[in-house]
């Protein structure tokens, strides 16, 4: 999560190299793109997209490409859809086969027509709450973002949280379960199943899931064979 004062600060930082930097205006045409790069870019910047995403097209989409076209795609085509229907995704997958990509995609769709968005993964959003104990600003500033029009729930299911930590399960389970009633969408992926996703959080959040959520299911395959030989091409090797 960034807080306020790190937003600004990377705007004005932004503002220099994309807007007083464009080759276009210099800064001096209030309707050239690079106005509309610089919001672009902030709101990634502020929604917590990972950065090395923030530019990610259909074209940079190599694997699992057949959840990309059938789903992912037409989904962020149907983004007002979406939001007006609380309609989410759930991406099941190992790690290292798109999700993250997948929901970077999604977020920085939604945010380039105009919606709020916040990506987080479950570890750091169990540091901001328990952050947010003894700083009240952080909390609010949390309850804003877990609020905004798209949220993206990263490594649900994680290790860390299958044992013992009930506080950090309901809390998860009421920000499901809040954004389910306000019809709100969230993105959500997960490295366990639909029935381990209900063994660690319990029935109501399964239940949740079920009608407002599409199911992607991205295949392991050859992706990290894929990323080692592009790597041994890069380097040379
Ligand atoms: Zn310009």
């Amino acid at each position: 999560m960034k807080t306020r004062a790190e937003v600004a600060d990377y705007t004005s930082q932004a503002k220099l190299a994309i807007v007083y930097g464009c080759k276009q205006c210099a800064g001096r045409d209030p309707n050239c793109a690079c106005r509309e790069m610089l919001r672009v870019e902030t709101e990634a910047y502020e929604a917590c997209v990972p950065r090395d995403f923030w530019k990610i097209t259909p074209d940079d989409i190599h694997h699992n490409r057949k959840g990309f076209d059938e789903v992912v795609r037409p989904y962020c085509d149907k983004l007002r859809v979406a939001r007006a229907k609380g309609y989410g995704l759930l991406l099941l997958g190992d790690n290292g086969v798109g999700k993250t990509t997948f929901m970077s995609y999604v977020l920085t769709r939604a945010i380039s027509i105009g919606f709020t968005a916040f990506y987080t993964t479950l570890p750091q959003l169990d540091y901001e709450m328990k952050r947010g104990f003894r700083d009240s600003e952080a909390a609010s500033r949390l309850r804003e973002m877990l609020t905004s029009d798209f949220l993206a729930l990263d490594e649900m299911g994680k290790e860390s949280f299958k044992d013992g930590d009930s506080y950090m399960r309901t809390q998860v389970e009421r920000v499901l379960k809040d954004r389910y009633d306000d019809g709100m969408p969230t993105v959500i992926a997960t490295n366990a199943s639909v029935s381990g996703l209900k063994k660690i959080y319990g029935a109501t959040l399964a239940s949740l899931l079920v009608g407002k959520y599409q199911i992607v299911v991205l295949q392991s395959g050859d992706y990290r064979k894929q990323m080692r030989e592009q790597m041994e091409k890069d380097l040379g090797l």
